[in-house]
């Protein structure tokens, strides 16, 4: 493992509006899970060689002392550009010592993860959970293990991530999946799309999160592309892509608005969340005026 320095750990975010998250913190610096379609991959990023994960040094002084000088409470979100819970991390402990600090200044976190190794740290959440929200997201774009062993190469399995949500249900946590992103002509089938919101409403799940479609940048398009090819190369995928996406950002299934509809139907027969607001709004709730502050 390599460490880099890091001047800053807590980033404060634009809005509240993705899961009333009001800072961002990336304890490592690139991802070992492989998904093909990682939006961290893009340009602008900046960051090379992005395969290869190196923590943060300075990380746990550098967010005392940031959490230190808060005059409000944060709500912290960890999983926006490497997953909190890769390999390294069992034995590292960034991020658990991390959410002891979170836990001993009166902090909220949430956390998104493809690893069942978020379990671990379930009585800090539980602690957490106390005086503050937590939001644990677990992705999964697919229930169909084969498939996702080729999208997202080294990550743990469907099932083992949805064994991870079950554990978290379990120890009352407020948990549930990401289903983001559905790949266009992979994954975006009604029935595969219904099958994770069942098999998400069995674990125990409280809300699910839909992204019908994928974004492509500069440098991730590339990428994604070429692994496309190499992994499903009977599919003629790059050209299906740019044919209909061109240089787009933003790339909605071809099938978004009937997935969606599909979608909303089953979450309410299985009484799972599934609107930003209702989901932030449960999560919240209880914590005195800090609910109406997220949305500030
Ligand atoms: S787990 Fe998240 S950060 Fe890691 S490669 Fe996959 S999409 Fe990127």
């Amino acid at each position: 493992m390599d460490y880099i320095p890091a001047k800053h750990i807590l980033v404060r975010n634009r809005s509240t509006a993705w899961f009333g998250t009001d800072h961002t913190m990336n304890l490592y610096r690139g991802c070992y899970h492989g998904c093909l379609y990682c939006d961290s991959r893009s340009d602008c990023y900046r960051i090379p060689d992005f395969d290869r994960v190196t923590a943060k040094a300075n990380a746990l002084p550098l967010l005392r002392d940031e959490l230190a000088r808060k005059v409000r409470p944060a709500f912290i979100g960890m999983g926006a550009m490497s997953d909190p819970y890769n390999p390294f991390e069992e034995a590292l402990l960034l991020t658990r010592h991390a959410l002891e600090l979170i836990d001993a200044y009166g902090c909220g976190a949430a956390a998104a993860t493809k690893s069942g190794l978020i379990l671990r740290d379930a009585d800090l959440y539980q602690s957490i959970q106390t005086h503050s929200p937590v939001i644990c997201k677990i992705t999964v774009t697919t229930a169909d293990g084969e498939l996702a062993a080729k999208i997202e190469p080294r990550a743990p399995s469907p099932a083992r991530r949805l064994k991870a949500v079950e554990g978290l249900a379990r120890a009352g946590i407020f948990c549930g999946v990401l289903l983001m992103p559905v790949l266009p002509f992979l994954e975006d089938r009604p029935e595969q799309v219904l099958e994770v919101v069942d098999r998400a409403a069995d674990a125990g799940a409280r809300f699910i999160y839909p992204g019908f479609g994928v974004t492509m940048r500069q440098g991730q398009r590339e990428y994604f592309l070429r692994q496309l090819d190499l992994a499903f190369p009977d599919q003629n995928l790059s050209q299906r892509y740019l044919a209909r996406y061109g240089s787009r950002y933003q790339c909605p299934s071809p099938r978004a608005r009937q997935l969606w509809e599909i979608f909303a139907r089953r979450c309410q027969d299985r009484g799972l969340l599934y609107r930003m607001p209702h989901i932030v709004s449960a999560a919240t709730r209880g914590y005195g005026d800090r609910q109406l502050s997220f949305f500030s």
